[in-house]
């Protein structure tokens, strides 16, 4: 049996908790961060200054901001395969643990 503590107050008192709640939690804040719109706004800009068609930079924007999703997603998914989910009941402060 493995000997978990909470890792912002040392408490062994926690309860391990549902981890598709945290997948969805951190897809949606990244989808937020790079969301098609603004990486075509991005690229648009870049396009501007390089001048080439804005219509051409906005392209490569949602590209790039599709891979960048994609990188992060699989970075994510090898990481957390090994993790669970974890709350402190002392603290209340959520934590993934690696087996
Ligand atoms: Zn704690």
């Amino acid at each position: 049996m493995s000997f978990i503590q909470c890792p912002y107050c040392q408490s062994s008192h926690v309860r391990q908790t549902d981890s598709g709640n945290a997948h969805a939690n951190y897809f949606e804040q990244l989808q937020r961060c790079i969301s098609p719109t603004q990486m075509a706004m991005f690229g648009m800009q870049v396009a501007k200054k390089a001048g080439v068609s804005p219509f051409i930079g906005a392209t490569v924007g949602v590209v790039i901001g599709g891979v960048l999703v994609v990188v992060s997603q699989y970075c994510f998914e090898k990481y957390y395969s090994n993790a669970e989910q974890y709350v402190c009941l002392d603290c209340q402060q959520p934590f993934a643990w690696a087996k």
